[in-house]
């Protein structure tokens, strides 16, 4: 009971956010990095640095004051990999003490019983687990889900304490096989996929020798990439992901200029560094001359118009698919109501 009047307060404080963000100009939506640092080497990732300094928890508590201020509905803890900052779980306690909602995306290698049971304990609402395939890669060994017991703890937290987890999945030149597995896992047990395709290092020099990015000559195993995924969707199977996203990777590899990222809108993220620093976007390794604990609504419309011409650089060479999709679902808003709809199915069950 005492769970269900949480989220209740949490959806609450998330309707006003929005709306304050629409009629004030404040931040909704804010991406906590309380680290850089990552347990894996996953060749494709440039989005992490091991020497870099976590976030102290006193900070985030100054953060989370600010977050207040800023009237923030939902904050992402994000990475590197979050599950590695001590003061995770802190954190997630705190939020959920505040009425915000709470989101963590990890690749997994940390979760036991025991730590989902903390997590749900936490007020934890929703988590994402990043998995790309059953085996472990000379690319990634992001497969932890296949951990025995773990998805069985999962659908526990899920009674338990309404937490709920997706898949979240890179498809890259040669790991469709793998891809189709962890679909088919997906519709067993009941559990949402995202899909998003490979996207380039925006530097060149972070690129991996390995064959895994798409381009133009590779038309013929996209089609199947493409149509495989859409017959599993038509056939009821819970992958996330918009039609047009998988359509669209076409005119991305022909570098078309086809969708608008939403950073510099109110739907964009605020990306919180461990130093406190504004990082201009979760795919960059950027840090702006700008503190988080200094934004008011007035420096909050100067970061959105810094942020639109910076996305005029970069939006090309990404097709990142959760800014696609927040880019999809606020110029189709029937499709968005309808997937909130679905989110609060889940929340029902
Ligand atoms: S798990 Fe995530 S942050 Fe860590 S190396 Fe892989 S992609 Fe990068
Ligand atoms: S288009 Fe948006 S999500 Fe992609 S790199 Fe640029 S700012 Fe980041």
């Amino acid at each position: 009971m005492k769970r269900r009047l949480q989220r209740i307060a949490k959806f609450e404080n998330l309707s006003k956010a929005y709306l304050s963000s629409y009629r004030h100009g404040t931040a909704a939506f804010v991406r906590m990095l309380p680290t850089d640092r990552c347990n894996l080497h996953c060749t494709y990732c440039w989005q992490r640095d091991n020497n870099a300094t976590d976030m102290s928890i006193n900070s985030f508590c100054a953060y989370l004051d600010k977050a207040k201020e800023l009237k923030v509905g939902l904050m992402t803890f994000l990475g590197g990999e979050p599950m590695i900052w001590q003061s995770l779980n802190e954190a997630l306690a705190l939020c959920t003490e505040r009425n915000v909602m709470t989101d963590l995306t990890t690749n997994g290698t940390l979760l036991t019983e025991s730590s989902i049971e903390s997590l749900g304990k936490c007020g934890l609402d929703y988590l994402n687990i990043s998995v790309d395939g059953v085996q472990s890669t000379k690319v990634t060994s992001k497969n932890s889900i296949f951990q025995p017991g773990l998805m069985e703890a999962l659908k526990e937290a899920r009674k338990k304490y309404h937490m709920h987890t997706r898949i979240n999945s890179v498809i890259y030149k040669n790991n469709f096989e793998e891809i189709l597995k962890l679909i088919e896992f997906s519709k067993r047990w009941d559990i949402q996929i995202s899909l998003g395709f490979i996207v380039p290092p925006l530097h060149p020099e972070n690129r991996t020798n390995d064959d895994i990015y798409f381009s133009t000559g590779d038309v013929p195993i996209l089609n199947d990439i493409v149509s495989g995924i859409l017959e599993k969707k038509k056939s009821g199977y819970p992958i996330l992901d918009p039609d047009s996203y998988f359509e669209n990777i076409f005119r991305f590899i022909r570098r078309e200029k086809f969708w608008n990222c939403n950073y510099p809108t109110r739907y964009g993220w605020i990306n919180v560094a461990p130093s406190g620093y504004i990082r201009s976007c979760t795919k960059k390794m950027d840090e702006l001359d700008l503190h988080f604990l200094d934004l008011d609504p007035k420096k909050i419309s100067k970061l959105r118009f810094a942020l639109k011409e910076k996305v005029q650089t970069c939006n090309i060479d990404c097709y990142s698919n959760c800014a696609y999709d927040s880019f999809f679902y606020t110029h189709h808003k029937g499709e968005g109501i309808k997937k909130i709809i679905n989110r609060l199915k889940l929340h029902k069950q």
